[in-house]
């Protein structure tokens, strides 16, 4: 399994290298066709999805749009009246090849550092891996699966996402392998989220010579922070302006500021609330600041995931499964989402952090301990056959 990781996450596989990400998706399909050749009664069948650009707001103020990989889903239906399960892990990385960390390192004690080790190409290896375990089981004629790996998750799944209710619809049950907790702990309740750009358009003007016929949009990007950080006075928003460009030349009132926004929701009705109050500021600063330009672009791309009985029901049985592992059971809410969030907002109930443990995800010290390679697939393992059998 060490190895089979350190393969594929040797491959760079950054959101945006769509070269990169198609090298993975291939090693994939590779993996399951080996996987059918050794399995004689397993019949699979492969489908590849093109996933449209994702726009966003260029350092001109214009919208333009970025190239996404392509998306991979494999399924096996021996019966269509049988129950369906999704696994499902995503096969990009937040790191450019540019970076240079693009190389698996063995340090010893049964740890290894590496880009995507954990998130998510562990779980990539831990899906196939209990899958060929299920499928040489006395279980394998009782259920029909589906794994689908999508290239765009670690971006919001801006392209992949419309695919998700295709596959909620199909299936029972969702399984995702977002990395564990480093202590095994499962996430339970998420946060919604979105990630906004607000383009403002002022007007320039030389400092010295016309400096009030200049409208500054840099001033007005102030005065719409102020106004917006308001709105984490109530305890179920976060709002955060992680970004801010614009300006040139000192000497000239500036004519473009754009701001990079996340957004955090505790539950479904507080998008409504942050958007209308967003809105609101942007209008009222039009009203104030009649020449300049307001561009708003983005989306909640992530509802909040809300428990309710049907996703109890699965964490019981997942209960159940590290219990006779010998392993704790331990859940967690957290301000983190994943692709988690959106199936369950199409109505899939899923676990989505059954992949490996392992921890400082998204920085180059990102490590995987390497046990929970085997630890995982047979927890995976058990919780399909008790799946099977629900
Ligand atoms: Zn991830």
């Amino acid at each position: 399994m060490k190895d089979l990781l350190t393969q594929i996450a040797n491959i760079n596989s950054y959101s945006y290298n769509v070269e990169g990400l198609s090298k993975v998706k291939e090693l994939l399909k590779s993996w399951y066709q080996n996987f059918e050749n050794n399995c004689p009664k397993l019949k699979l069948k492969y489908e590849e999805f093109d996933l449209k650009p994702q726009k966003f707001i260029s350092r001109s103020g214009q919208i333009e749009e970025k190239q996404l990989g392509k998306a991979l889903l494999i399924s096996k239906e021996i019966d269509p009246n049988l129950p369906s399960i999704l696994l499902m892990g995503h096969m990009d990385t937040v790191f450019p090849e540019s970076l240079g960390f693009n190389e698996c390192k063995d340090l010893g004690n049964g740890i290894m550092n590496g880009p995507g080790v954990s998130d998510l190409k562990g779980g990539l290896v831990v899906i196939l891996k209990a899958l060929e375990k299920f499928e040489n089981s006395e279980l394998a004629d009782k259920l029909n699966w589906q794994v689908f790996f999508n290239p765009d998750e670690e971006v919001g799944s801006p392209g992949s996402s419309k695919i998700f209710p295709m596959l909620a619809e199909k299936n029972k049950w969702g399984l995702i392998y977002e990395p564990s907790l480093p202590d095994g702990s499962f996430t339970y309740r998420r946060k919604g989220a979105a990630n906004y750009q607000l383009a403002i358009h002022g007007k320039a003007s030389h400092v010295g010579r016309a400096f009030d016929e200049g409208t500054s949009a840099i001033l007005i990007a102030a005065e719409f922070i102020n106004q917006a950080q308001a709105l984490n006075e109530n305890p179920n928003i976060i709002i955060n302006f992680g970004k801010i460009e614009g300006g040139g030349p000192l000497n000239i009132v500036p004519e473009l500021a754009i701001l990079g926004i996340n957004i955090r929701i505790e539950e479904n009705t507080d998008e409504k609330l942050v958007l209308k109050k967003l809105n609101q500021i942007i209008d009222e600063l039009q009203d104030k600041y009649s020449d300049a330009k307001f561009l708003l672009q983005g989306k909640f791309n992530r509802k909040p995931k809300v428990p309710n009985t049907e996703l109890d029901l699965l964490y019981e049985v997942l209960e159940d499964c590290t219990k006779e592992l010998n392993l704790d059971f331990k859940k967690r809410n957290t301000g983190g989402c994943c692709d988690g969030n959106n199936l369950w907002e199409y109505g899939l109930p899923n676990i989505d952090t059954l992949g490996v443990r392992g921890k400082d995800i998204h920085s180059t010290e990102e490590i995987i301990y390497l046990d929970s390679l085997e630890e995982r697939t047979e927890l995976s393992f058990l919780l399909l056959k008790r799946l099977a059998l629900l």
